[in-house]
């Protein structure tokens, strides 16, 4: 068997292969161009592009292309072939420096919330040298940025390199005032966590719901759930194990760091963890691993669902984002560090995230929002809607201490002054031992814990990135002002930490008490989708992606107006789904056993049993029979011509109706023989892997 290093990455055109097949020269400028954000030079792209085309061409390639990330939230590509016909028939395999930079999809159909009429519908995608090239299926894959043609970015990768570049900017403003440490960047880090089930394949194709909508939107309770916590962390069936081995060898060649995998706490779910990098890398890293796992549960007889609640009553999915920023020469800027100045720019970095959490809580909860986390976020599952950063209890008394000027703990006699004393250390265990906070520090990054499983990670990251990089600005505008700079700086901290204390918060956060507490301190509380999205486009958010060169205002209208339109029609095709699994499936169900039972009463002269369970059938199925078409009569109606009351329609009218057309499909499941009711229960597709 192969060692693992002797193919990592090896369907990945990276650095080193880059650096063994790139004249010396094309090189250099390439790491040049990719160093500072620069277009490239048509001279070096006919370089790379042929360098590129040889590699893949030696790997089996037959085809190349343009990956791209419309805002569809999943990934988009299509296929050209390198073959060219010459004048004597001769074929010939080519690609020019021309098609590696820019590809021209037809793009009318992805959605443009707007920004290009279906007469333009010409979009074109530019090549981000900053993700390197890979194979998969006799392909060579150019991550791409999707722009119309007017320059606006029609996708997710070209907002999130922006947001990185701004990040780097700001962040660099705050490092030339500290002492000289030959850092010249500033990268933001990401790892984020997936969560999954897996679920019998055969099984899988028997529901139209989990087919069509990637949940369940009817199933008894089984009589086991997951109260006893027997799944957390439990060991793998072996099935789950060979496919995780298939996984990870994928998602090794393919240059995804994939390392930590363990069962969740709801039956079978589990989790997969990469080693974190560069954002813009982890974006497309996710978008792999999410594929991967997708097609590989396929070839071993699975189904890997990524929806954020595939099961009522079970847990649901999420991702957990870990953050951070890195510098060019290693230096990870939330890690607290070993000297004063370490220490004192920790707390500068650290409390730019603390007041960029709190002044754009609206801004993250947004992020995050789609009709699929709305069955976690601020319904009967954690994390809370509500935003709040957790620190751990050293960090937070370290920040109490600074806040009223006293000494941190016993152990010390003087308050601290930062950028003189040291911080006391605080041990990592401690800081990261709370997992109901949605925004936690963990010791030296923070975690945000509400994206959902089937999420792209660009949107909660550009946010971040911005909002952060927001902050950032504002200190180094005061600073670079500064007679005094150490005045600055503790003064800088000081009131940030007086001003934005309300944010933080270290208990339970699923608990009703923190619900109350958190009114009180004035934290938005925004439950669902259609409630969030008008946040987008608040003026000051305007703003600040403008200020930041993010989204202008109308990169950002399309955006709010996608995620309407994503979110009204996600809940259609639910509504609809379910209605024709209860007239056409449930119900004739239902009428059939119905008719047996009471066949067998006929046959009696007295009252019997048979006859007392088909009149409760009859009961349950009219009252599922007029909720169904009630819910026909809503759809029908609930066609706002403006798309956030459109959405608030089916929030308010459709999604309830949902609720209580399970609640009687349910209780009918309850009480028809397992034979006779039409699909897998939950019981066969949590406990028959
Ligand atoms: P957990 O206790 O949450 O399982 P780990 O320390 O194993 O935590 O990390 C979880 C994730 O956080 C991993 O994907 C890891 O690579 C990532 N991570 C660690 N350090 C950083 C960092 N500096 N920036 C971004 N992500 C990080
Ligand atoms: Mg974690």
């Amino acid at each position: 068997m192969k060692q693992i290093d002797e193919y990592f990455g090896c369907n990945v055109f990276h650095d080193t292969a880059m650096r063994q097949r790139l004249p010396k020269d094309v090189y250099r400028k390439l790491k040049d161009t990719i160093r500072h954000s620069k277009p490239l030079d048509i001279s070096i792209a006919n370089a790379v592009a042929k360098a590129m085309k040889e590699w893949a061409v030696e790997k089996g390639a037959t085809h190349y292309t343009h990956w791209f990330q419309p805002m569809t939230g999943i990934t988009a590509e299509k296929h050209e072939s390198f073959l060219s016909i010459q004048e004597d028939s001769h074929v010939l395999m080519e690609f020019s420096g021309k098609e590696l930079i820019k590809g021209e999809p037809d793009a009318s159909s992805f959605p443009s919330g707007g920004l290009r009429a279906t007469f333009e519908a010409r979009g074109y995608t530019a090549w981000d040298p900053t993700s390197y090239a890979f194979l998969k299926d006799h392909t060579l894959y150019i991550p791409t940025a999707f722009c119309s043609y007017d320059g606006s970015s029609l996708d997710k990768k070209t907002p999130l390199l922006r947001s990185m570049e701004t990040l780097n900017k700001e962040a660099m403003r705050i490092i030339r005032l500290f002492p000289d440490e030959g850092i010249t960047d500033v990268m933001t880090t990401v790892g984020p966590e997936q969560e999954y089930f897996l679920i019998d394949r055969e099984l899988y194709r028997k529901r139209p719901d989990l087919v069509l909508c990637g949940r369940t939107l009817i199933g008894a309770a089984p009589a086991k759930g997951q109260e006893l916590d027997d799944h957390y962390f439990g060991n793998m069936p072996q099935k789950v194990i060979d496919f995780m081995k298939d996984v990870d060898e994928e998602l090794w060649k393919l240059g995804v760091f994939a390392k930590t995998e363990h069962k969740e706490v709801a039956p079978g779910q589990f989790e997969l963890a990469p080693i974190f990098t560069t954002s813009n890398l982890a974006a497309d890293h996710n978008q792999l691993m999410m594929e991967i796992l997708r097609k590989t549960a396929i070839r071993h007889g699975m189904e890997c669902l990524l929806h954020e609640k595939p099961f009522a009553g079970f847990n649901g999915s999420g991702k957990h984002n870990n953050w951070s920023m890195t510098t060019n020469t290693g230096i990870n800027l939330l890690d607290p560090g070993q000297t004063p100045y370490d220490n004192a720019r920790f707390l500068l970095f650290l409390t730019a995230v603390i007041k960029a959490v709190d002044e754009y809580q609206d801004l993250l909860r947004v992020s995050v929002a789609t009709a699929g986390n709305d069955h976690r976020l601020g319904a009967d599952e954690a994390p809370p809607a509500v935003i709040s950063v957790f620190l751990g209890e050293e960090l937070y008394a370290v920040l109490e201490a600074i806040e009223h000027d006293r000494p941190y703990d016993k152990t010390f006699t003087k308050s601290m002054t930062i950028g003189s004393d040291v911080l006391p250390a605080f041990p990592k265990d401690t800081t990261d031992r709370n997992r109901t906070s949605p925004f936690a520090f963990t010791g030296n990054k923070f975690e945000f814990r509400m994206l959902g499983s089937s999420l792209s990670i660009s949107c909660p990251n550009i946010i971040l990135n911005t909002i952060v990089a927001e902050e950032l600005s504002v200190f180094a505008d005061q600073l670079e002002q500064a007679k005094d700079f150490q005045k600055e700086l503790n003064s800088i901290i000081r009131t940030t930490i007086q001003k934005h204390k309300h944010i933080l918060f270290n208990g339970n956060g699923y608990s009703e008490e923190w619900l109350k507490e958190a009114e009180k301190r004035g934290l938005l509380n925004i439950p669902s989708t259609p409630e969030a999205i008008p946040h987008y486009i608040a003026p000051k958010n305007i703003t600040l992606f403008k200020k930041h060169h993010i989204y202008n205002e109308s990169e950002l209208i399309a955006r709010d107006t996608i995620l309407y339109e994503t979110y009204y029609k996600t809940v259609h095709i639910e509504a609809s789904v379910l209605k024709k699994m209860i007239l056409q499936d449930v119900l004739p169900a239902a009428f059939s056993y119905e008719k047996e039972l009471l066949t067998i009463a006929s046959l009696s002269s007295c009252q019997t049993l048979e006859s007392e369970i088909a009149g409760a059938l009859q009961t349950y199925c009219r009252q599922l029979y007029e909720k169904t078409i009630l819910l026909e009569e809503l759809l029908s109606s609930s066609h706002d011509p403006n798309p956030h009351t459109c959405a608030l329609q089916y929030q308010t009218n459709i999604l309830p109706c949902m609720k209580e057309i399970r609640a009687y499909a349910d209780q009918l499941e309850e009480i028809i023989p397992t034979k006779k009711w039409p699909y897998p229960s939950y019981y066969q597709l949590l406990y028959h892997l």
